[in-house]
């Protein structure tokens, strides 16, 4: 393996990894440049690593020579390992005296149930470490040249997941009060009902030509970037095929990408 593909942890008093911690790390929303160097010091000292179907494999890459990687992803869709089961095989791995790595997509504390794989484990007396990563609603957002802020045109961004616990339909969310409240949305998982909350949203007073961004497989070379509206982003998914994983970004900071779009990147 090359020195490229192995990156150097820099000298720093960086915290232990002791045998039989849970070390849970943001691992980013793709480009393997936005894992922390913190998150880079737990890989390259970790024993075993469970990730995340979006963690992108370049990072597994940079373990410890010897290290397990076992996959146990969650993807809309399709067959998944139970959270229990995950949860388990934590307490497992911890108990039996290894260095775990728990790597997950984006930013473990946001809708990544990185909150409750930490009560698990607190509750199996198992010690935890977090390690935040950079969420995809920001940083992918960031990389389809959308600033999530402006100070011209939001003081307010309202995160929110397109699904709800039973990965059903639209989730039990006041749209009324997020139309009225939250000048800008940044949607999660919602890619799959994006008819039903344009048409919330519209019903809740929020104008049919408000520009839209859906940006998939955001900070990676295949990343896409639609440009449309509350009244068109549902066809036009359908139209141009774009599928998840999928920020939706709703509001006037969409338009600002006209100027701030570093990576010209191309539409969808
Ligand atoms: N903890 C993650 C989110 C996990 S939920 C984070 O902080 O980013 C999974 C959802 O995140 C996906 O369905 C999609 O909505 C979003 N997502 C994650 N990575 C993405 C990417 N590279 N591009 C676009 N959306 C992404």
């Amino acid at each position: 393996m090359t020195d490229h593909a192995k990156p150097e942890v820099p000298a720093f008093d960086w915290p232990e990894f002791p045998a039989g911690l849970v070390w849970l790390v943001g691992a980013g929303p793709g480009d393997p440049g936005l894992l922390s160097l913190l998150g880079l010091h737990a890989l390259r000292q970790a024993d075993v690593v469970i990730h995340d179907a979006l963690v992108n494999p370049q990072i597994l890459e940079w373990r410890k020579q010897g290290a397990q990687a076992e996959y146990a992803g969650k993807r809309g869709g399709r067959p998944s390992a139970d959270q229990r089961d995950i949860s388990a095989r934590l307490v497992e791995l911890a108990k039996a005296g290894k260095r775990v790595l728990r790597l997950k997509g984006g930013d473990p504390f946001v809708f990544g149930r990185g909150g409750e794989e930490v009560q698990t484990l607190l509750d199996a007396d198992v010690p935890v470490r977090v390690t935040p990563g950079v969420s995809a609603g920001i940083g992918g957002l960031a990389y389809a040249g959308i600033p999530v802020t402006h100070r011209l045109t939001n003081q307010v961004v309202t995160f929110l997941t397109g699904h709800d616990l039973k990965n059903d339909t639209t989730p039990s969310i006041d749209w009324q009060a997020i139309a009225r409240g939250s000048p800008v949305l940044v949607m999660y998982m919602a890619l799959r009902h994006i008819d039903r909350i344009a048409a919330r949203l519209i019903e809740a007073g929020r104008a049919k030509e408000e520009p839209v961004a859906v940006v998939t497989n955001a900070t990676l070379p295949n990343m896409k970037v639609l440009e449309t509206t509350l009244a068109t982003c549902a066809a036009d998914v359908v139209e141009t095929g774009l599928t998840a994983p999928a920020i939706i970004c709703v509001g006037k900071v969409v338009s600002l990408r006209a100027m701030t779009d570093w990576l010209g990147s191309s539409e969808g």
